[in-house]
Formats: structure tokens, sequence, C-alpha cells
């Protein structure tokens, strides 16, 4: 059996075509243009793919709530083009097979939960560190939604006593996303976080505040697993710095042996190296399919 799976993303849309067993069979990717044009390449790609639904995992902030007269929608988008667009209407009429619908990162914690690094738990996050910081939030066996969507990349933070930038987010300045993603690295020490590799101030930061905020995930939703990714996490030496300071900052609060003895095995990449968000579109699918 067939099941499409799309990343909607603001730069790029990646569409895929998947089975039940979590394999990928088939992608593309488009540019993310106006919604027409970038809808009509999507449609014309599945027109003929013989799928029995559809999974969408998208850039948000989208309506969750089926019993809303806007459920499955982009809301309220500063990107030009996409407020208030009906994304899941849109797949629904041209293909005619039920879809899925999630949060990114709601997608790449379902995958991970999936087929990934926290195969078989009932509880899990992922995390996001690149453009943007995004949280996915999969707890009691089931992604996490409420009354919008959980923000969790814009928690407040912090600041490290050496910290003098005053943080990028046009909202909170200092959240999360203001102080750790990619953009406030280039924006604090004037270069990209690539060319900064053997800095180990500006990585002493870095895990300072992603730790901070690891730290209030586990008090808040008690995962089993935290999954780690996005392209400032490919500096692979933040893992090991990351948990040394959750340890600290936790300071035997939380004595569970995850925590104490097996951190290691805690706060992990993802299993499913660059794929969790396209195959937990899949799986969104899949479960669309009821
Ligand atoms: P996006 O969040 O847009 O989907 P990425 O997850 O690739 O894309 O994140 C892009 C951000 O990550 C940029 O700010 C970039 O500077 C930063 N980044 C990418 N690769 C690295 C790296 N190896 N080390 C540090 N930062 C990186
Ligand atoms: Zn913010």
């Amino acid at each position: 059996m067939l099941i499409g799976g799309i990343e909607a993303g603001g730069t790029k849309m990646v569409c895929a075509v998947g089975d039940e067993n979590g394999v990928i069979q088939d992608r593309v990717s488009f540019p993310t243009r106006q919604p027409d044009e970038t809808f009509a390449d999507m449609i014309a790609y599945y027109k003929d793919k013989d799928i029995k639904a559809l999974g969408i995992g998208c850039f948000g902030p989208l309506d969750l709530n089926r019993k809303s007269e806007t459920y499955g929608y982009i809301t309220k988008t500063p990107k030009p083009g996409w407020n208030n667009c009906d994304i899941v209407g849109v797949f629904k009429e041209a293909l005619g097979v039920p879809v899925g619908f999630d949060t990114d990162v709601n997608g790449a914690v379902l995958g991970e939960v999936t087929w990934g690094a926290a195969k078989g738990l009932d509880s899990a996050i992922y995390i996001t560190i690149g453009t943007g910081v995004g949280v996915g939030v999969y707890v009691n066996g089931g992604l996490l939604h409420g009354l919008v969507h959980p923000e969790a990349g814009h928690i407040l933070l912090m600041r490290h006593p050496k910290d003098t930038y005053e943080g990028k987010c046009p909202f909170h300045k200092t959240c999360m996303e203001g102080l750790a993603a990619g953009p406030s690295i280039e924006a604090r020490w004037g270069r990209k976080g690539v060319e900064l590799a053997d800095r180990d101030e500006v990585w002493e930061l870095e895990a300072y505040y992603i730790a901070q905020a690891v730290t209030d995930y586990i008090l808040a939703y008690s995962p089993q697993k935290i999954i780690l990714w996005g392209g400032v996490m490919h500096q692979e030496k933040l893992f090991g710095m990351i948990r040394k300071e959750v340890q600290r900052q936790l300071n035997g609060y939380v004595a569970h042996e995850m925590i104490t003895d097996k951190i290691d095995e805690y706060i992990v990449p993802p299993a499913l190296g660059e794929d969790p968000g396209i195959l937990g579109a899949i799986k969104l699918g899949l479960d669309a399919l009821g």
C-alpha cells in the first residue's frame, strides 16, 4: 500500500511516497512559491501515484482543531500569500484520499516514535535547532496539541552570565529561538555557526541554552527520549556538552537512571538520519486511514 507524505516548509516542499513499513519509494522537492503554483506541482506529482492516504507535516502556525471551521489551515503567518491557507482542503479535494495533518516537528517526533530512536516508547520530544527552534511533543501515546499547539521553541530562558547579546526573536528577544537558533549564533559572533567550529566559547553558550530548554522539557513533559537535530546540532560535540549540562542543571532532582547513568541513550540524534520529518508525514497519512 502506498501512502504520500509531505514535509511542507517555508523554503521547500518535500513530497514522498512510502509504504506502511516506513520505506520511502520515491521523493521530490519543489521550491515553496505562492500556494497556487506550489500546490499545482505537488498535486501533479501525486496524481498518478495511487496513494491511499496523504500526511502533511507543515510549518505553522496551524489550526489542528477538528471542530474548527478552519481545521487544516495554515493560520496567521507573515509568509506572503500563505496567511489563512487551507492546505488540507486543497489536497483532499484534488486527490480524494484521507489527509493527516500536524506540525512539521510533531511529524518528526512521530517518525522517530514509529520507526526510529523512540520506537515503542509512549513519550518523546524532538527538538530541531536550525533557522528557528521547533519542538514536537509526543506524550501518553499521542501527539500533543492543546489550545493551538505547543510552541516550545519560544520558551523564555535565563541569560548566560557571560552573554551580552540582546537576542534575535522579534517577539521575545531572549527566548530559546532568540538565543540559540542558527541566526542568533551568527548575529552574536558575526559569523555562521559552521565557521565557528573551533571557538569553545560559542558552544559553551549554545550548550548552556539548549540544556536549559531540555531541562525545562524534562521537568514539564517527562519524556522517555529526547531527540535533538537541525543544522546547529551538526556540531556533534554539542551532544556530550548538553548531556553534562542537563545533569548539572537538574542537579539530581530527577533521579532516574536514564538521566543519572544512561544519559548517552537518553539525549540522542535521530535514528532516521535526515528523514524523521518525511517518514512522520507518511505515518500521519497512515493514521488518517483510520
Ligand atoms: P532549517 O531550519 O531552515 O530547516 P537547518 O536545520 O539546516 O535548516 O538550519 C539552518 C541553520 O543551521 C543556519 O542558521 C545555519 O547557519 C546553521 N547550521 C547549519 N549547519 C551548521 C553547522 N555544521 N554548524 C553550525 N551551524 C550550522
Ligand atoms: Zn520567541
